[in-house]
């Protein structure tokens, strides 16, 4: 790696992991203790390290003041070395009896999303089995549910939940289908992350719970940062990579792991001898370019090994970055991720020229009418295209239901989620609350252009 300095260009060389053996302690000044080296320089012996590990946790629970007592909390859990550690802290907070006890309730909800990665219902089964010996022992209310069943007719694509003892799959195919129509794996996944938060989402509220905990570590955070700018995320920057996620009402999403680099978590649960499982990157075949969001995390991941210092400037200048105006009212949402609709732009914007490059791209020279300045609505329409039976207008009346085309849907979506949209073969094969609350955004911005004339 290079990096940039008065004297010009330099290359950085990558450290050195010092010896462990007879090294004192950074915290406590014990010889011969060291037991742990994290960021290739800091040494600490094993209690040290523990300490510090816990506090961290609660430090960044604590300092928010977010979490109240008695507050409902969903633990979103994984299986993955991160959520693992997770839940061990909060375990470990609730159980002891000074003044530091944690005091809210918490219920660990895990999210299956084998259909998506195309795996088979007895290996989804296997790693329920899995999930549930990893959490047996610990006392903490366990539930399963899959993002399929927001896909699903015969659910009213509602999420249910099952305790994680009894928790059965079951097969539906919509949502295979639905993935299949995706020619990018970088939409299809970015897709996948939006339906797992809101299967997270209708989990809390089913369990009535306001706030939901996340185990996104810092190489997690960083590679988010990264991979949502070059999705064109910037917009949903701060709710996407924060401590906090507030973009809905009555929910907060909250990332208390963010500050623990991927050694700490391996140091502490071997520690601990907590066990893992794979997450389902590992148990399918992707390659290392697939997608942005890989590519990002494979760069994150090694940067980690060989430059740790340089993922945390990443993450702290991602950090930085706040909301604008917190009180957008929902009109303003995107209806897919919910997050700030960031396409009202001004004239020649970089949305405005990404749109306008495609729309010369697709047209030809023939299809350019060069009085015409394409708006960027109208450019993102054309490059829809569509199959759909419908006209594409909006009084359109050809249509035999209330559905939205793709043309339709269009102002109610993000940048980012316009990219998904895109990939998808109908509108339709959306799931219901995306159509709902698109569907009642176009009613009221055609409520408000028709008495447009009346308003003061
Ligand atoms: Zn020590
Ligand atoms: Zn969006």
């Amino acid at each position: 790696m290079c990096s940039v300095g008065d004297d010009g260009l330099t290359l950085m060389e990558c450290e050195e992991s010092p010896v462990l053996s007879g090294n004192t302690c950074k915290k406590c000044q014990q010889e011969n203790t060291a037991e742990v080296v994290l960021r290739k320089k800091d040494m600490y012996c094993k209690n040290c390290f523990l300490v510090n590990a816990t506090h961290k946790f609660r430090a960044a629970l604590g300092k928010s003041k977010i979490i109240r007592q008695g507050d409902k909390v969903l633990v979103a859990f994984s299986g993955n070395p991160s959520s693992v550690a997770m839940v061990h802290l909060i375990n470990c907070g609730l159980s002891m009896d000074t003044h530091k006890k944690l005091i809210f309730d918490p219920f660990i909800v895990y999210v299956d999303e084998g259909a998506s990665h195309g795996l088979s219902s007895e290996k989804r089964q296997s790693m329920l089995r899995d999930i549930h010996n990893l959490l047996k022992d610990y006392n903490i209310p366990a539930y399963s549910t899959s993002v399929d069943m927001l896909f699903n007719n015969a659910n009213n694509e509602r999420i249910s939940i099952f305790p994680i003892s009894n928790s059965m799959v079951e097969k539906c195919g919509v949502l295979e289908k639905i993935l299949a129509e995706f020619k990018c794996p970088t939409a299809r996944q970015d897709f996948l992350k939006r339906m797992r938060y809101k299967a997270l989402r209708e989990a809390a509220a089913l369990l009535g719970c306001s706030k939901i905990l996340t185990s996104e570590t810092l190489v997690d955070t960083a590679s988010n940062i990264l991979s949502n700018i070059s999705l064109g995320r910037g917009a949903q920057l701060p709710y996407d990579i924060g401590f906090c996620d507030s973009r809905l009402e009555g929910f907060k999403v909250l990332r208390p792991m963010q500050e623990y680099g991927s050694d700490e978590i391996e140091y502490y649960n071997q520690f601990y001898g907590l066990n893992s499982i794979k997450d389902y990157n590992s148990e399918i075949n992707t390659k290392p370019t697939n997608s942005i969001q890989i590519l990002t995390k494979k760069f994150v991941t090694d940067l980690q090994e060989n430059f740790p210092s340089t993922v945390f400037t990443v993450y702290r200048t991602g950090a930085k970055l706040s909301i604008a105006n917190e009180d957008n009212d929902l009109n303003e949402k995107c209806s897919l991720c919910q997050g700030p609709l960031d396409t009202s732009v001004i004239e020649s914007s970089s949305l405005q020229a990404t749109q306008f490059s495609s729309y010369v791209s697709t047209s030809g020279p023939s299809g350019i009418n060069s009085n015409v300045t394409p708006s960027a609505d109208t450019d993102t329409k054309i490059n829809l295209g569509s199959n759909e039976e419908s006209c594409g207008k909006k009084k359109c009346k050809c249509k035999s239901d209330n559905t939205l085309t793709k043309v339709e849907m269009i102002d109610s979506l993000c940048y980012g989620c316009r990219l998904i949209l895109k990939e998808i073969g109908s509108a339709d094969h959306l799931p219901r609350f995306v159509k709902e609350l698109a569907g009642s955004s176009n009613k009221l911005k055609q409520m408000r252009a028709e008495i447009e004339d009346f308003l003061l």
